[in-house]
């Protein structure tokens, strides 16, 4: 009886196997079509000034409307997209259609908000990341790379070389674009990457900001990576930020920036409008 359970179980295990490989092998077809059909949108979430709620800056975060699936979360569909090099037109797209969303936005409301977009590794790792293209597509835009951040997650730099990587990122610093340091903490050296990559801004992960309490240790831990961001001459945000408490911590310890669902959500674009239009304080009030 052992032994026949014994089979049904590595029977079980192996049909789950193969199911879990036919779902990846669909969503990988799909996702090769994606691109073509239009599938994808891009939402915009604000990142405050923390000192005066005001939008400075907004994140762009893909989104892929699946036609039987309905919304694919960017965790599920990157790394596939990673692992085929779909990520690369996908990542050429996502930095064309931010930047001329932006553009568009400058021209309509007068604003000089920065855009930033993630950058996968896969992106990095490819030799042939078109740094020239993407400065003629800022050209032809009107748009300053000034204007542009790209974020990279630790993650990334931990796997790759590091002086590919170095050469990548000073590319994009000598086009005139900065660079943040996304998810900072979570990674195996983060204190080493910021001695030996030059970044512009460090993005304190979320899982820092979740537990924030005026005793807990993740005050000290948030206070000393600002403190020590300003000493290398960066500038700090804060991700995640969901309660009146936590950003009240975060801006009485000197972070600069802020983003999270305590301003708002990742927006799509008629969303994000009036938020511009008004020049909000996203502040919560008083109370
Ligand atoms: P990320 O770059 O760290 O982006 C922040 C994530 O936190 C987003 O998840 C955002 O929706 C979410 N978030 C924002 N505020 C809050 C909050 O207050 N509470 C909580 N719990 N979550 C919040 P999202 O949109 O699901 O994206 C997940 C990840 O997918 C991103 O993490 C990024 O690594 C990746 N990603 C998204 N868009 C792109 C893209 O265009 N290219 C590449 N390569 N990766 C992307
Ligand atoms: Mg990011
Ligand atoms: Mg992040
Ligand atoms: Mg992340």
């Amino acid at each position: 009886a052992a032994k026949a359970e014994g089979r049904n179980r590595s029977c079980y295990f192996t049909l789950s196997m193969q199911e879990q490989a036919q779902t990846r092998m669909r969503l990988v077809n799909d996702l090769h079509l994606a691109l073509d059909q239009s599938q994808f949108t891009l939402d915009f979430q604000p990142i405050v000034d923390l000192s005066s709620g005001r939008i400075v800056k907004a994140e762009t975060l893909l989104r892929w409307h699946h036609p039987v699936r309905g919304l694919v979360s960017p965790n599920e569909f990157i790394p596939l997209a990673e692992e085929t090099g779909i990520i690369r037109s996908i990542g050429d797209w996502v930095f064309c259609e931010a930047t001329r969303q932006v553009a568009e936005w400058r021209r309509q409301y007068g604003l000089d908000i920065q855009v930033s977009v993630n950058i996968s590794p896969a992106q990095l790792r490819h030799e042939g990341l078109d740094h020239a293209f993407w400065r003629s597509h800022l050209d032809t835009l009107g748009l300053s790379p000034r204007q542009v951040i790209v974020e990279i997650t630790e993650g990334l730099l931990i796997d790759s070389g590091d002086e590919r990587i170095q050469r990548q990122l000073d590319a994009f610093r000598e086009a005139g674009m900065q660079v943040a340091l996304d998810d900072f903490g979570t990674g195996y050296s983060s204190l080493s990457y910021l001695r030996k990559f030059n970044i512009d801004f460090l993005k304190i992960d979320q899982s820092f900001v979740a537990n924030l309490s005026a005793d807990g240790p993740d005050l000290a831990l948030c206070e000393a990576v600002i403190l020590l961001a300003h000493k290398l001459g960066l500038r700090v945000v804060a991700e995640g930020i969901e309660s009146r408490e936590q950003y009240e911590l975060l801006a009485a310890a000197g972070c600069d920036y802020g983003q999270g669902y305590l301003f708002a959500r990742p927006l799509a674009p008629v969303d994000f409008e009036p938020l511009l239009a008004n020049g909000t304080d996203l502040r919560p009030g008083p109370g």
